[in-house]
């Protein structure tokens, strides 16, 4: 059975007719629904809501299939990557702000984890701290702040700061003397293994 659009003129198929729409074919109700919304923007995000929310379940289902899926998963890991070397600063920023909005929010939630971490990863717990300590003395070796300095000579920080300002600062002088003067010879120390090798194993040839 057939029919004629009343829009386009065309004759066509019964199946390319609605129901609810029986007069116009359904290339033209969709053109006309394009019309439509590009006319009344609010009314399409009016019914993109009204979609949604009918049709929740579906969709976060079939987001969730999407998100999942192999290729979408690494073309999102590479994008992320970028976006972090491009945008740097910006997060950096984004994530102060947030931290400075939320302070007591993010304290309870950071020892809120690491108190179920301590439980359920003993281990892992252990591991950071041991990084961290690391870091922070790898930290105080680069940057020397007084107490390290004070620590090093086993003077007493608060006298010395108090006194002498100046014997902290030709400690940290001593420190960074001694340290060249170490990473020299060392370096003199693997020159002469290395010449001492070598001559021995010249004498084994000969
Ligand atoms: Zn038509």
């Amino acid at each position: 059975m057939k029919k004629i659009c009343t829009k386009c003129r065309e004759e066509k198929g019964i199946s390319q007719f609605s129901k609810s729409h029986p007069t116009r074919c359904k290339c033209c109700l969709t053109l006309m629904h394009k019309e439509y919304l590009k006319k009344h923007p609010e009314k399409g995000k009016q019914y993109d809501k009204r979609y949604y929310e009918r049709n929740k379940q579906k969709i976060l289902e079939r987001d969730h299939i999407y998100q999942m899926r192999p290729d979408v998963r690494e073309r999102k890991k590479e994008y992320n990557t970028q976006y972090a070397i491009t945008h740097s600063e910006e997060i950096k920023e984004q994530r102060k702000e947030a931290y400075k909005q939320n302070k007591e929010k993010f304290k309870a939630q950071s020892i809120a984890y690491h108190n179920k971490m301590r439980i359920e990863h003993p281990e892992k717990v252990k591991e950071w701290q041991r990084k961290a300590n690391h870091n922070s003395l790898e930290k105080m070796r680069k940057t020397l702040p007084d107490y390290y300095v004070a620590h090093t000579f086993n003077l007493p920080i608060q006298e010395v700061r108090k006194y002498s300002p100046l014997l902290l600062e030709v400690h940290r002088q001593h420190i960074r003397l001694h340290r060249e003067i170490k990473k020299k010879f060392n370096q003199l120390k693997t020159k002469e293994n290395e010449k001492s090798k070598e001559s021995q194993r010249s004498k084994r040839v000969a």
